[in-house]
């Protein structure tokens, strides 16, 4: 079971969140057909939206984490609710690439670095909160933790992993966002660079089967006491309606739906994120027409 936790320490000058993800990433690639560096740039951003949109403390609030970085993969996307729940979606998951010198996944060549991270925060208002940042180096926990230094101004340290089988099934994958509160002192935050450095790659703590507590305990062992406000079950989730695709063709206007139902008599939407299928006939779209010129 997928599931992330968050933490504070007794001052609460750190907090910590960490989750572990295979079920969701597995998914992910199952629904997309990504091959492995796709599966893991998807999979570390899947991961990120999950414990970013779990950090929101409004009904109903999403979180959205785009990256465009230039390269082959394209626009990586991924969708969180604030119960951890996540979509997403490749622009080009078919894109395979060597690995890189140190025999990783090039997950910083395919996502790119010549772009922006963008992360939106819908939080029901009439304006949604929206920050971007240049990409560091497309790696993508280097660049939430850069989002959230500049954009935010919290100091934090984000680690992201997503290991692959020989099958190219996903074998382990999550990770965890470390951050000093405004008003820590430096020596607050140097204790938690050295935690990281000594705790090594998220990968291997992965690898070797830890889950987010154990993970949280290594980083955190020297920030004073802390405690789990919260534990939750996070999973793929899509959520698309019949109803909510016949919005999104109402929303594209009247001119717009009535030149489909002229030239193609029908309508196929795939659901971006689920691959789900919607089918539409015309006399269906005449009705959704009719509908909407009522409104
Ligand atoms: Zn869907």
């Amino acid at each position: 079971m997928d599931y992330l936790i968050r933490a504070i320490n007794e001052d609460g000058t750190v907090k910590a969140t960490a989750i572990t993800a295979k079920d969701i990433v597995e998914r992910a690639r199952q629904i997309h057909k990504t091959l492995p560096v796709g599966t893991a740039a998807l999979g570390r951003t899947l991961c990120a939206a999950s414990m970013m949109g779990d950090a929101l403390k409004e009904d109903d609030a999403s979180l959205t984490v785009q990256i465009k970085g230039g390269g082959p993969l394209g626009t990586v996307t991924a969708v969180a609710d604030n119960l951890g729940n996540v979509k997403g979606y490749l622009q080009n998951p078919a894109v395979d690439l060597p690995l890189n010198e140190n025999g990783k996944l090039d997950v910083g060549r395919a996502v790119g670095s010549d772009g922006v991270l963008t992360v939106i925060k819908d939080l029901g208002l009439k304006q949604p909160f929206i920050g971007q940042v240049s990409l560091l180096s497309g790696e993508i926990a280097d660049d939430i933790a850069v989002y959230y230094t500049e954009s935010e101004q919290i100091g934090t340290a984000c680690a992201l992993g997503v290991l692959i089988d020989r099958d190219q099934s996903v074998k382990a994958a999550g990770g965890y966002i470390l951050q000093a509160m405004p008003g820590a002192d430096d020596s607050v935050i140097s204790v938690l660079e050295k935690a990281v450095l000594d705790a090594g790659p998220v990968t291997k703590m992965l690898d070797g089967g830890m889950t987010p507590e154990e993970i949280l305990n290594i980083l955190l062992k020297n920030v004073g006491p802390y405690r789990i406000l919260m534990k939750r079950e996070a999973a793929y989730v899509c959520g698309c309606t019949q109803e909510r695709v016949e919005r999104a063709l109402i929303s594209m206007g009247q001119s717009e739906l009535l030149s489909l139902i002229n030239d193609q008599k029908q309508a196929e939407i795939t659901c971006q994120f689920c691959d789900r299928v919607y089918r539409f006939s015309e006399d269906q779209l005449r009705l959704l027409l009719k509908n909407s010129k009522k409104q």
